[in-house]
């Protein structure tokens, strides 16, 4: 286990007098295991190796770099299925949700990684006619070290998709996961370190909500945010006592849409799925259904008979874990109970579904606009299905959230038009959560989602700063930049201007 951690999980925290805090199975609520609570002064003191560790990382080169980021990628794949464990123990996820977590992990890792040069190497760029007699490029340096927090609902991928793109840009990166999953950071951290073991270029702190405070304080260069909207906008406060800048990856409350020409089977699949795989603990996943009028009726026939098959439970063969953040099942509950008062109709499940630490998947329909389970992240394996006009009304309702992560369209003739119609970071058309699997392209969200991008290019130049460099190549007959100039030299320039722009 990479420094920050390894010398005082478990018996070496108790004996150093740091105080503790325990890793609970959600499904039981037996301990896991046992990590330091790291304050700001620990922190800051990993930041500092950090700073020193990615000189050494930058230096490495980006071929350098791949190397060994490659040889973490092929342990996590060796070693996949005791990371699945650790998953699977920490949030209670069925195992094969938690592998295939892990394989978008190693994914990722790998485009990061076989990718970092070509987009971030220096560029020549054209110098323009003006400025001729410069050479002109561009080239993306590292910041430096980077923070990481990181939620528990994907506690490896979300993470992953900040860490591997920073480590593959030339950063160190210090991670803070959720006090609910520290347990995958930790061992995220040890493989990188088995295979990295020179210097601590990534590594782990643990704690609750003041240590991820105490490390937008110390220092990093910048902090990459993972969670929800509310404790976004205190990081990006915290943040800004030291102008560090923020990437902040917030909830979302995504829409889902079906034309009338829609594949429904295929569409009645894809959003049972992305509503209730994973308990519907996922950022990008489908909260509300808005479907036209004329197949309305058997989409709704067709969810409620796919999702009334899904079975909750702690056993490998359940089709949902359990509500890994015990108060937010308090949460889901409201959202229910507020549709079902305000005159909504349950197709499937209702308030009795909910029964921690697990809940039944529950479809809803009739809900009235203002009902928090329309405005709101549930959070939890539940849908709405409202009926619509059309889809331009559907668009309408789609856009009017606060939010603006992801969305799902499904029709067979006109998909991307009404991708570009749609205010959301990221649309899947005819497919489900699948631009989260492509690592060329940005994840991230607007409005009250955030803003920034992890994953691709754009995920790999969040993690640098961008650094332009002229040089003269020869001198300019003409040259107004200087007090010796002549009114002539300003008039031949105006002649030029109005001979290039002005026409
Ligand atoms: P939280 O916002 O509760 O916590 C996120 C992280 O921030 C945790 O590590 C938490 O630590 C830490 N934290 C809490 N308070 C502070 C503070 N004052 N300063 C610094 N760090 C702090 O989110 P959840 O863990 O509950 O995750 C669920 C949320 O994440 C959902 O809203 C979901 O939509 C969103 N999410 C967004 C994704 C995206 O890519 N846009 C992807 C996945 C999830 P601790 O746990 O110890 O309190």
């Amino acid at each position: 286990m990479t420094a920050e951690v390894s010398t005082e999980t478990g018996d070496g925290a108790a004996t150093n007098g740091v105080p503790t805090f325990e890793s609970l199975d959600p499904r039981t609520g037996e301990v896991v295991d046992t990590y330091p609570v790291h304050d700001a002064d620990h922190v800051d003191k990993a930041v500092q190796r950090a700073r020193d560790a990615q000189q050494w990382w930058a230096d490495l080169g980006f071929s350098g770099r791949k190397q060994r980021l490659d040889q973490w990628r092929k342990l996590l794949v060796r070693r996949l299925d005791e990371g699945a464990g650790v998953i699977c123990a920490e949030t209670g996820k069925p195992i094969d949700d938690a592998r295939l977590e892990l394989v978008l992990v190693v994914d990722h890792l790998a485009w990061a990684a076989a990718n970092a040069e070509k987009v971030l190497k220096r560029r020549k760029v054209s110098s323009g006619l003006l400025m001729v007699n410069q050479a002109s490029t561009v080239e993306y340096h590292p910041h430096g070290v980077v923070g990481v927090i990181g939620p528990w609902n994907y506690p490896a991928f979300t993470p992953m998709g900040s860490i591997a793109y920073a480590l593959a840009a030339g950063n160190s990166v210090v991670f803070k996961p959720s006090e609910l999953t520290p347990g995958v950071g930790a061992w995220l951290a040890r493989t990188f370190e088995e295979a990295v073991p020179d210097q601590p270029v990534f590594t782990v702190v643990t704690g609750f909500g003041e240590t991820g405070a105490a490390l937008c304080r110390s220092g990093v260069n910048k902090l990459a945010f993972t969670g929800s909207t509310a404790t976004g906008k205190r990081v990006m406060a915290t943040c800004a006592e030291t102008l560090t800048p923020v990437l902040l990856e917030a909830g979302g409350k995504d829409a889902f849409i079906v034309d009338e020409d829609a594949d429904l089977r295929a569409a009645a699949e894809a959003a049972v799925w992305g509503a209730m795989s994973n308990a519907g603990q996922t950022c990008v996943g489908v909260e509300r259904a808005y479907v036209v009028d004329a197949v309305a009726d058997k989409f709704l026939d067709q969810v409620a008979t796919m999702a009334a098959e899904l079975r909750p439970g702690g056993e490998p063969q359940a089709n949902l874990g359990p509500i890994t953040m015990a108060s937010q099942v308090e949460v889901i509950r409201r959202h229910v109970d507020d549709a079902l008062e305000r005159g909504a109709r349950a197709v499937v499940g209702g308030s009795h579904s909910v029964r921690a630490p697990f809940v039944e998947p529950v479809v809803l329909t009739d809900v009235p606009p203002e009902a928090d389970v329309n405005l709101d992240e549930t959070f939890g394996p539940t849908i709405v299905v409202q009926r619509v006009r059309d889809v331009d009304e559907a668009i309408d309702l789609s856009n009017r959230s606060r939010f603006g992560l992801g969305a799902t369209i499904f029709s067979r003739s006109r998909g991307a038009d009404l991708a570009r119609r749609i205010r959301a970071g990221m649309v899947a058309v005819n497919g489900i959560i699948a631009f989260a699997a492509v690592p060329a392209l940005p994840f991230g969200g607007i409005g009250d989602s955030g803003f920034g991008r992890i994953h691709g290019e754009d995920g790999l130049r969040e993690f640098t700063r961008p650094q332009a460099v002229t040089r003269a190549k020869f001198r300019m007959p003409i040259n107004p930049m200087t007090f010796k100039r002549s009114p002539r030299t300003v008039r031949r320039l105006m002649r030029l201007v109005r001979l290039m722009h002005g026409r």
